[in-house]
This record gives structure tokens, sequence and C-alpha cells, in this order.
């Protein structure tokens, strides 16, 4: 069998049924496009959380919504008043739902469930040629979404693992009203540990143990930690756990260290998604950001018939992200005082807009202004001294 296809997009989680949806929106002007999932079914396997603001995507689908946040450590404890850009949560069923039925509206997209892809794609004369287990197809764009494993991204600044429970207990032991989005464990030299904590009711909670640090952790590594976490929060009480998720997203990803292959030079091959630059590098918040990318590179191809890849962020960012996370990097142990500080000095709604990417001048100044001078400095002078 041998189809000839505009796009090719490998891989439909986020990044993929993100375009498939924007693609399937052109209706008849839409490309023909096929997408390979090598997932036989979509299962709530995580939670995508973000400040609602402006021009956001998925914000009306959201499962719950706070407006207040906590951020604390063993010695103090910032509220965030985020009455006016609500901290949201969007189950990833309801997300997958949606993008489904969009796309099955179009007819020119093609999702195919439980078919990885066999071979590399090969570029001859035009055209991608690929092996699917239904045939050989040929497409004349790519855009490959499947992560790279962890161990090929060496060049990871900084790492965020994590593993939390979805939890039901029997006592009342949340404030339904007040998510904590950092609870800091005791600092030290090897990671920066705190949990992260979003209750839907008096006795139900998303609880999860995060780390930043220099190489990720595996699941395995952060059971007992996450029990732990789990026993501060409720006690000794009985509790279920309804769902499970974990990850491990590389922060401050340097993408010169992928080697690159044909494909990675050809302006017609793209990467997207969590390994290939969606994720803001200080935070690993990467769902908004992959729905920006979404709607670029959906626009690309109508415009030029060529995909396009996640936008760099302008300098200011990028160089802000950059020293933070080297300062995290190089001194864990700093963590929790210089978190503390940017959400203790730095005025709710500007700390806020500044995380979201929807940063204005005087939000950045009030960032730089909050972070204590010394550590900061010394990364900055050892930059300039390379
Ligand atoms: C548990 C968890 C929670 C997160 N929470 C947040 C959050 O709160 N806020 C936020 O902004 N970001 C969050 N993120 C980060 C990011 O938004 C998600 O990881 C997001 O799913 C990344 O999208 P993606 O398309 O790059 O990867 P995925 O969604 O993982 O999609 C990749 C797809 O490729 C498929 N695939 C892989 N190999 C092949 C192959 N050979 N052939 C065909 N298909 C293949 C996979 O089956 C998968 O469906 C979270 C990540 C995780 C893991």
């Amino acid at each position: 069998m041998q189809t000839d296809l505009d796009l090719l997009i490998i891989g439909a989680g986020c990044a993929g049924l993100s375009l498939g949806v924007q693609l399937a929106k052109m209706k008849e002007r839409a490309p023909k496009v096929l997408l390979l999932e090598q997932r036989t079914v979509y299962e709530n396997d995580r939670t995508w959380c973000f400040w609602r603001q402006q021009g956001n995507f998925y914000s009306d689908l959201v499962n719950y919504e706070w407006s207040k946040l906590m951020v604390q450590s063993k010695k103090e404890k910032v509220s965030l008043d985020c009455s006016l850009a609500p901290y949201q949560i969007l189950s990833s069923n309801r997300f997958y739902e949606e993008a489904l039925q969009l796309i099955g509206l179009n007819p020119l997209l093609d999702l195919r469930m439980g078919s990885a892809l066999l071979k590399e794609p090969k570029w001859q004369q035009g055209w991608w040629y690929f092996e699917a287990d239904f045939g050989q197809l040929r497409a004349k764009s790519i855009v490959d979404t499947r992560p790279k494993a962890w161990q090929d991204l060496k060049g990871a600044k900084l790492w965020q693992s994590f593993l939390g429970y979805e939890i039901e207990c029997e006592q009342a032991s949340f404030d339904p009203n007040a998510a904590v989005l950092m609870d800091f464990c005791q600092a030290n030299s090897e990671f920066v540990g705190f949990n992260y904590v979003l209750p839907q009711s008096e006795k139900s909670a998303l609880i999860e143990f995060t780390v930043f640090s220099k190489q990720p952790y595996l699941e395995v590594d952060l059971v007992s930690k996450l029990d732990e976490s789990v026993t501060q929060y409720i006690g000794s009480q009985a509790y279920k756990i309804l769902r499970k998720e974990s990850g491990m997203i590389p922060m401050g990803l340097a993408t010169d260290y992928i080697s690159p292959s044909a494909a990675d030079t050809h302006p017609s091959y793209v990467r997207a998604g969590l390994t290939a630059g969606a994720a803001r590098p200080a935070t690993g918040y990467a769902f908004q950001r992959i729905q920006n990318w979404a709607i670029q590179c959906a626009n690309s191809l109508a415009q030029y018939g060529l995909p396009a890849n996640h936008a760099k962020d302008f300098f200011l960012l990028g160089k802000m992200d950059d020293i933070f996370l080297n300062v995290i990097r190089n001194n864990p142990e700093l963590g929790p005082a210089l978190f503390m500080a940017l959400f203790s000095k730095v005025n709710s709604a500007r700390v806020i807009r500044f995380l979201s990417d929807k940063g204005r001048l005087l939000d950045y100044l009030s960032v730089i202004q909050a972070m204590p001078t010394t550590p900061f400095l010394k990364d900055i002078f050892k930059i300039s001294r390379l």
C-alpha cells in the first residue's frame, strides 16, 4: 500500500494531539495528515496545571481551580493571591477526549492507535518514506513528538523528577480552597525537594513529591519520600490511592547535546514536545507552551507547507532561566531560600505572569531584584569567563 500524505505526526500525546486539533480546525483546508500513536488506549495518566491567563487554551475544560496558593518551608509561609489568575488543573482524560472528538470530525486527519513507527523515515526525492505496521507510506513533512530517553538528554541542566498519588482519605485533612505549590523539605546539597499538594475536597488531593537535581530520580527512588509526604499531610489514617502519576522533565535542555541526524537538519522534519524544547526551562511547565506551538506550527504548514519548531524564549527570559538553573544546579542547598524569596518579595500578580510566560519588563526587574546578589553574580562571572 502506498499513500501520499502532507504530514506525518509521530506520537499523539499532548503535542501530537494539540497540533492535530489545530489542523482539524482548518476543515477542508487542512493538510492530509496521519497521526501514529503507539498506545492502544488513552488513560488518565497525568494532570496539567497552569494559571488562567488571557489567551490560554482549554481553561474552560479544567476540573478544578484555586485562587490561593501556598509556598512554604520549615521557617516561613507565603500565601499567593491568584484570584485574578486562578491555578487550574486539567486531567489528561478530558483533554484526550476533547482532542479525539475534534480530530475525528475532519476526514483529512487519520489517527492510528496501537501503531508505532517500524523504521526511521528516509528522505528521498522530496518525500519522507516510512513504514508502519499497515504498510509503506510517504509524507512531505514530519512532526516527530516521540520523547527521547532520559539517557540521551545528557545536556539537561537540571531534572525535575516527581511521583504523585491522587488519594482519598477518611477524615477531613485538606483545605480545598488552597493548593500548596511548594512545601520544601530540609535544604541539602543533593537536591531541592518539595511537596506539591492539590486538594479537590477536604478528603482528596493529589500529593506529589518533586525533586530538582543534576541527575533524574527514577520513580522507585521517590516512593519512600512520597510516603513520608502523605503521612505529613494526613497522619496515619487509612487512605486509598485513586491514581498515580510520575515524570522526569529535563529543565534547560541543551539541544546541541543531541547529536543531529539527517532528519534533524531538514526543514521538513521537526521535533516537538517535552524533550524538544517545549518546557519552560526554569519550571518545566509545558502544556500552554505546547498549545502556542501547535497554533504556530499549523499556521506555518498552511502558509509555507513546512512545520515549525518550538519558538525560542526571548533573550532576557532565556538568560534569567539559564542563570537561575545554574545557581540551583551548583547550590541546591540555596534552592528553598531562593524560591521563598521569589514568592515573598515579588507581588503575586507579577510572579504569576513571570511563571506563565506573560511577564512585562517590570515583572522581570522585580524578580531580578528579589534574588540574593552573591550566588547570581558568581554565576554570571563564571559564565563571562567561559
Ligand atoms: C505526570 C506529568 C505531569 C505533568 N504536569 C504538567 C503540568 O502540570 N503543567 C505543564 O505545563 N506540564 C506538565 N507536564 C509536562 C508536559 O506538559 C507533558 O509531559 C506533556 O504530556 C508533554 O507532551 P508530549 O507530546 O511532548 O509528550 P507525551 O504527551 O508523552 O506524548 C508523546 C506520545 O508519543 C507516543 N510515542 C512514543 N514513541 C512512539 C512511537 N515510536 N510511535 C508512535 N508513538 C510514539 C507516546 O505513546 C505518547 O503518546 C507533565 C508531565 C508529566 C509526565
